[in-house]
């Protein structure tokens, strides 16, 4: 260790705490919560992103290999448009909504004001580090707040780029980057704040919200989970596979939350549906995968050598019907799909988070709807099929964050949905309004005048007020 590195300060939590108040003071001074300032904040983001791409995309290649086209339509064209869309709602969005009162108050009148609510943390995940460490940091600043913004440690490049651009592109003042690995996040999570918005997996989500239930911190979690992919044999099959090798591999290679993690599929209709898959993704990726530039990389050895033991259960090894390349030296999987594989075996134990594709089969459709439901709550559900009784039977008894249907992945760019898990998938949710409202209080507000005043509500309480 340098002399230097010695020297550097950890950030412990009586550096966190003077993080948090100094921005408790700028909060509180007002600036955070006027229009103007959250307007030219949001607008500082989207020329942090346009004189920056070139930098966010050789990040993302450092730490993922991602391709340049998924994180310039993932990462950075989703971030651009959830600025937009503020931008364009914001006013509408913060104006006091004015609701009916009741005959009890008469005469008065009601609204509900949308209120900042102070100081909050945003701790977020590799996978997708830039956009999910900005996009939640657009909710908290179009709401009004000021916020600490905790990259995950596992992107390194991306989190300092991330340090670098928002100490040089926004109001300091106001809006802090803290890096760091759990030592730092624990710092942070031992401070009090007025909300904690978390993405990550369930394991740190529940120190996530033990921390804050410490000072009854209000916490979003957004989680992960076991994606379903449900697939009829009523289809267009082509298309089909097409849209879900996309949702899977074409996501950071499987590495994304609400990647299909698994498919069910009818025996009959499995060898067709692993013929589709097979013919597209030679036509996606060539005769050898790992050697593909379209595909990113595993994110490290610690995630390689865990879909390693995956794919080396004694309950799978002989079910890979595609795939199974890799190279360690590289941190590189090739897609891979496993057919008939066991409930019980390691890779339906846990969310897969990668290139393994595995295919349960069962002899009627309808019984993958129990399969789903017998496990924990996934954050999506996907199902392909033209049977309009079966969609709404899937839509109505499927428990999930969010339900696609005849595609994979793309309601996550509707902003007018909330993204959000339930269950073990997470709580709470964002995206458009939902990001404002994810860093809102709505505050009920009842006016009154003078007039009005019935005796009946003040004593003494007689019978005749008692038959009124
Ligand atoms: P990660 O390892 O980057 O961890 C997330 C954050 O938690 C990081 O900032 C990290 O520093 C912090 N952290 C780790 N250990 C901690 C500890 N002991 N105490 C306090 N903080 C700690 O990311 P990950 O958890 O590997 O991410 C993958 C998971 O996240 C998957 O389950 C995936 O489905 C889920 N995910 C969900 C969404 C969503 O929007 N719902 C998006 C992406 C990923």
């Amino acid at each position: 260790m340098s002399g230097d590195e010695s020297q550097k300060k950890v950030f412990d939590a009586e550096a966190a705490s003077l993080v948090v108040n100094e921005l408790r003071g700028s909060f509180t001074s007002g600036t955070t919560r006027s229009y103007e300032w959250r307007v030219s904040q949001v607008k500082a983001l989207l020329k942090l992103v346009a004189d920056n791409e070139e930098q966010i995309t050789d990040a993302l290649r450092s730490d993922l290999d991602k391709p340049p086209l998924e994180t310039v339509v993932y990462e950075i064209g989703m971030l651009k448009n959830s600025c937009e869309v503020t931008l364009k709602e914001l006013k509408h969005w913060m104006t006091p909504e004015k609701v009916k009162t009741s005959i009890a108050v008469f005469p008065s009148t009601a609204e509900i004001v949308p209120e900042p609510l102070g100081v909050v943390l945003v701790i977020s995940a590799w996978n997708y580090p830039f956009l999910l460490s900005l996009d939640p940091v657009v909710g908290a600043i179009a709401a009004g707040n000021a916020v600490v913004l905790k990259p995950s440690e596992i992107a390194p490049a991306t989190s300092s780029l991330l340090a670098k651009l928002l100490e040089k592109y926004m109001d300091n003042s106001s809006i802090r980057v803290v890096e760091g690995a759990v030592e730092e996040t624990t710092a942070l999570l031992q401070q009090k704040w007025d909300k904690i918005f978390y993405t990550g997996n369930g394991r740190v989500g529940r120190i996530v919200m033990t921390a804050a239930a410490k000072n009854l911190t209000p916490v979003v979690l957004e989680l992960g989970g076991k994606s379903p992919v449900v697939v009829d044999s009523n289809i267009n099959l082509q298309v089909a596979a097409r849209r879900i090798i996309s949702g899977k591999w074409g996501l950071n290679n499987g590495q994304a939350c609400i990647s299909p993690d698994y498919v069910i599929t009818t025996k009959d209709y499995a060898p067709k549906l692993v013929d589709a898959l097979k013919t597209e993704l030679e036509n996606f990726y060539g005769k050898n995968p790992l050697e593909s530039k379209d595909l990113s990389r595993i994110v490290n050895s610690n995630h390689f050598a865990r879909l390693t033991k995956l794919l080396e259960d004694d309950k799978v090894s002989d079910k890979i019907v595609y795939g199974g390349e890799k190279d360690e030296s590289k941190l590189r999987i090739a897609p891979t799909i496993l057919l008939d594989v066991p409930q019980d075996s390691l890779v339906m134990g846990e969310e897969i988070f990668g290139p393994l594709l595995p295919i349960i089969t069962v002899e009627k459709l309808e019984e993958s709807i129990d399969v789903i439901n017998s496990g924990t709550k996934p954050l999506a559900a996907y199902l392909f099929t033209t049977d309009n009784k079966f969609k709404e039977q899937f839509v109505t008894t499927v428990s999930a964050g969010g339900v696609l249907v005849n595609d994979t992945v793309l309601h996550l760019v509707v902003h007018t949905l909330p993204f959000g898990g339930v269950g073990e998938s997470g709580m709470g949710a964002y995206h458009g309004k939902f990001s404002f409202d994810a860093f809102t209080h709505k505050k009920s507000v009842l006016y009154r005048g003078f007039t009005g005043d019935a005796s009946i509500r003040y004593p003494p309480y007689t019978n005749t007020k008692l038959r009124l």
